[in-house]
């Protein structure tokens, strides 16, 4: 709650490396690397063996990440930098990623061959040795990260959220997502920034509009107001004859672009006449007789359209 902002951690490619399916086997090796949609190529063997006696190391990119930041309002006009802390996957180092160790030597369950014979009634058949993955070196699986050559680990970063960025903007941080194995690159990591909102500035892109009232006399005879913006106050002139819900734009009174240099957006203002609260009988006789000497039907178009 609160703090620095929710934060929703997205693993876009799940960690399902447990995919195999015996009929795919039977269909031949084409078929099976395909099975599961877990991370990219992998080998029928290490479908069959893999995460349990044979090193199944294969090199596959890391996984992009994204990840959602809440920034306020006047946080996203103004810039700031935030410290998060995302979960991703590293490289580990007890194996540098390979996902095995080896020894010198060869396999000690296939001497070598890669390959080791079993039986299956009067049927003999060769398979991939269990124990090296067929490479036939003295391989065991890395006991760290069991293989997948990657350990859990939070970074710590400092993400810069630049001035004027908008809500929903993606800041892409290369090579910040999960590890790859086996020197295969990292992903990418995204961090996705939701801009919050203020009680009187609604922002759209990077203009500011906002609502602000104005007497009858200012808008019957125009006048020069004081209006707030994201800057302290300025100065609206209002022209003469200005309706409730006009909207009067103030230039390069808006967000400054994170995008375009030395480009800002505008503030737009909408009027809404306030009509003056009269008690006393002096006022009264006064609006009675500007009701005279203007006598104007202000719903005469209205009448036309019905
Ligand atoms: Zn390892
Ligand atoms: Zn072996």
């Amino acid at each position: 709650m609160g703090g620095g902002g929710t934060r929703t951690y997205t693993q876009e490619v799940p960690f399902d490396f447990s995919g195999f399916d015996f009929n795919d086997f039977a269909e031949g090796a084409g078929a099976a690397g395909r099975k599961g949609g877990g991370g990219g190529f992998r080998d029928i063997f290490s479908g069959i063996f893999g995460g349990h006696e044979a090193p199944m190391a294969r090199p596959e990119p890391g996984e992009d990440l994204e990840y959602q930041v809440n920034a306020g309002f006047w946080q996203a006009i103004k810039g700031t930098e935030m410290q998060l802390t995302i979960p991703r996957r590293e490289l580990c180092t007890n194996c540098h990623g390979q996902g095995f160790l080896e020894r010198p030597g060869p396999c000690p369950e296939c001497h070598g061959k890669g390959q080791i014979t079993q039986k299956s009634g009067s049927m003999k058949f060769n398979v991939v040795c269990p124990r090296c993955g067929g490479s036939g070196k003295d391989r065991t699986v890395c006991p760290v990260c069991h293989g997948d050559g990657r350990v859990e680990h939070s970074d710590v970063l400092k993400v810069r959220i630049k001035a004027g960025t908008r809500d929903g903007q993606r800041i892409r941080l290369p090579g910040r997502g999960n590890a790859g194995t086996m020197g295969a690159p990292a992903g990418d990591l995204y961090i996705i920034v939701r801009v919050g909102e203020h009680p009187v500035f609604k922002r759209e892109g990077d203009d500011i509009y906002l609502t602000v009232p104005a007497t009858v006399s200012e808008a019957a005879l125009g006048a020069k107001i004081e209006v707030p913006t994201i800057d302290g106050r300025a100065l609206l002139k209002i022209p003469p004859g200005t309706q409730s819900g006009q909207k009067l734009r103030l230039r390069e009174k808006g967000v400054p672009s994170a995008v375009k240099e030395g480009a800002r957006g505008d503030e737009i203002v909408e009027i809404k006449l306030v009509p003056p609260k009269v008690s006393d009988e002096r006022s009264k006789e006064i609006l009675r007789e500007l009701a005279k000497l203007n006598p104007e039907d202000p719903r005469e178009e209205l009448w036309k359209k019905v």
